[in-house]
């Protein structure tokens, strides 16, 4: 296959390398375009006012069978450089593998899903691959599941304009313990903003919070990543909320 590759953590993050390499240890051919630098939740931004420049990195030349380019946009733009301009017959976009967790509505917020978004709604099968926790952990099972997952989607019977969001925990591949097919869980975080104090008095305020999962749904990407196994969720492009729209809850506001 010709695998087009980006991310939102940077052209150099072990994330994207640890997959790049796994792919071609099993055949595949890598082009990889990703941001210069640390992209990360910058959800589905495109850059329409500056010029975008794509730079070819050279120092991985001995890198056999993967093509590197960085960009100066967002990972969007690194998806619409790659379909359109630098491997247009690519069979598959990936994005990732990224650092810590892509579960459920925080995908709304991800630079690394949106990017395979960007993907998919250019017509590409795509998938956004994830660390399902964070912390300095082991890519070998998340790059060997998502390489043999990629070769899956690769199928003519799949439409094309599909995404698939892969979080698998950071273990090697010896450690794997099954997936799960999910729906995206509910976010839920305390103490999400936190206000200080400045030296000179004024106040500031830095988002964070505390992620508590609800697992109560088996169903779900959390449930499933709590359990130590791959969660694969199918994603739609379609926000529409259906079932209100078919239950006529709203009458003529100019009657
Ligand atoms: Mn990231």
């Amino acid at each position: 296959m010709n695998i087009l590759m980006t991310n939102d953590d940077g052209v150099h993050d072990p994330g994207i390398w640890a997959l790049a390499r796994a792919l071609v240890a099993r055949g595949h051919a890598v082009t990889i375009v990703a941001p210069e630098s640390q992209r990360s939740a910058v959800s589905h931004a495109i850059t329409l006012h500056k010029p975008l420049r794509l730079t070819p990195h050279f120092e991985y030349e001995s890198e056999k069978n993967i093509s590197v380019y960085s960009s100066n946009g967002t990972p969007s733009d690194c998806a619409m450089l790659g379909v359109l301009e630098v491997l247009p017959g690519a069979d598959i976009l990936i994005s990732g593998i990224n650092g810590g967790p892509n579960l459920g509505e925080d995908t709304i917020y991800s630079g690394t899903v949106a990017a395979a978004m960007e993907g998919a709604l250019l017509g590409v099968r795509a998938m956004a691959v994830s660390m399902s926790e964070y912390g300095m952990g082991d890519y070998g099972l998340a790059a060997s599941f998502s390489a043999g997952l990629a070769e899956q989607l690769n199928n003519p019977e799949l439409p094309k304009r599909t995404l698939w969001n892969v979080n698998a925990p950071p273990v090697a591949a010896d450690q794997y313990k099954g997936f799960r097919i999910t729906r995206l869980g509910t976010r839920k975080y305390t103490d999400i903003l936190q206000k200080r104090i400045d030296p000179r008095g004024r106040p500031y305020y830095w988002i964070t919070g505390q992620l508590v999962r609800d697992l109560d749904d088996e169903d779900t990407d959390n449930a499933a990543t709590a359990a130590g196994m791959v969660s694969v969720t199918p994603m739609l492009m379609d926000l529409t909320n259906h079932e209100l729209k078919n239950s006529l809850c709203i009458t003529d506001p100019m009657s």
